[in-house]
C-alpha cells in the first residue's frame, strides 16, 4: 500500500492490489477520521494500525464515500468509530451488501474477517461539517458513479477527497452518466488545490482543468457512441469496436483495467438508451 502526507494532518493510502483504490485519514490532536477502507481486510488494517501507532489516536469517524465493497467493506474493523455516509448508502449496502459478501467470501477467503456494518449518521440533502483539530470538513453529495456519492471537503487545505465521482476513467454502470458529468463539473469549479480521486493518483492543481475536460469528454464520447449503436442493427459489434484510446483515455488506467471498465460503460448506456427509445 502506498501512503503520503497530503497536507498537514491529511494522508491518502492507494492500494497495490485492487484497481489503485484510495482512501484517507485527516487527524486531529485526539482522534482521527477515516475516509473510505479499501478492498481487502490487510489494506483496511494497515490504516488502523498506521493511526493507531504512528499517528498515536483512534479513529472516530469513518465516511463511506459510497456503498462499494472496495470503499465501505472495512468498516467492520473501527468497531468503535461512527460511520457517515448518504442514507442512500445505508439503504443500498443493507439491500446488496450481504449477498455480495457471500459470493466474495468464496473467491477469497480473506472476506470471511468482514462483516457489513452499516452507516450509523446519514443525511440525504445538503452538507454536513465535522471539525477535526483545526480542519473543517464539509461532507456533500457527489452522484453519478452511483446514487449514493459523497465527498469530502478539507477546507483550510482545498483538498477534496471525491469518491469515485473523479476516476481516471468514469465509471457509470451502477450510476448515471448525465449526473457523474455535473459532479465533475462541479468539482472543477471548486478551487481545489488537490483533488484525491477514489482510484488512481492524487490530482495536482495545475492539473485540475486538464483531467475535468478529458473526462467530460469521455462521457460525452461514450453517450455518443451508445446513441449511434442503438440505431444500428449489430449494435453490439458496433460497440466492440470502439476502444478506450478512441474515447480519449489510456488502457493502462487503473492497472490496466480500463479498457473492461470502458466495455461494461458501452454496454450500460447502450441498455440505457433501448430503454428510453422504447418509451
Ligand atoms: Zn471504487
Amino acid at each position: 500500500m502506498h501512503r503520503e502526507r497530503v497536507s498537514e494532518n491529511v494522508y491518502w493510502f492507494q492500494s497495490e492490489v485492487y484497481a489503485q483504490v484510495t482512501a484517507g485519514v485527516v487527524a486531529g490532536p485526539q482522534w482521527a477520521i477515516v475516509i473510505d477502507t479499501l478492498a481487502l481486510p490487510e489494506e483496511t488494517l494497515a490504516i488502523r494500525d498506521f493511526v493507531e501507532h504512528d499517528i498515536g489516536i483512534q479513529v472516530r469517524y469513518v465516511v463511506n464515500t459510497h456503498y462499494h465493497a472496495d470503499h465501505s467493506w472495512g468498516n467492520c474493523f473501527f468497531p468503535g468509530a461512527t460511520i457517515i455516509a448518504h442514507a442512500l448508502c445505508r439503504d443500498l449496502l443493507a439491500e446488496r451488501g450481504a449477498p455480495a459478501l457471500d459470493t466474495a467470501r468464496k473467491q477469497n477467503p480473506a472476506f470471511r474477517q468482514v462483516k457489513i456494518v452499516l452507516p450509523h449518521l446519514t443525511f440525504n440533502q445538503g452538507t454536513l461539517t465535522l471539525r477535526v483539530g483545526k480542519k473543517n470538513l464539509t461532507i456533500m453529495p457527489a452522484p453519478g458513479h452511483s446514487p449514493d456519492g459523497i465527498a469530502v471537503l478539507v477546507e483550510e487545505d482545498r483538498v477534496l477527497f471525491a469518491g469515485d465521482a473523479f476516476m481516471p476513467l468514469p465509471y457509470v454502470v451502477d450510476g448515471d452518466a448525465e449526473e457523474i458529468a455535473a459532479s465533475i463539473k462541479k468539482i472543477g469549479r471548486m478551487g481545489l488545490e488537490n483533488i484525491i480521486q477514489g482510484h488512481g493518483d492524487i490530482i495536482l492543481r495545475g492539473e485540475i482543468d486538464a483531467a475535468v475536460k478529458e473526462n467530460l469528454n469521455y462521457l460525452a464520447n461514450i453517450r455518443k457512441v451508445a446513441k449511434t449503436a442503438v440505431r444500428r442493427r449489430a449494435s453490439q459489434e458496433f460497440l466492440d469496436e470502439n476502444h478506450v484510446e478512441m474515447a480519449g483515455k489510456s488502457r493502462v488506467y487503473l492497472g490496466g483495467l480500463a479498457e473492461e471498465l470502458h466495455r461494461r460503460n458501452l454496454r450500460a448506456l447502450l441498455r440505457q438508451e433501448k430503454e428510453t427509445t422504447k418509451k
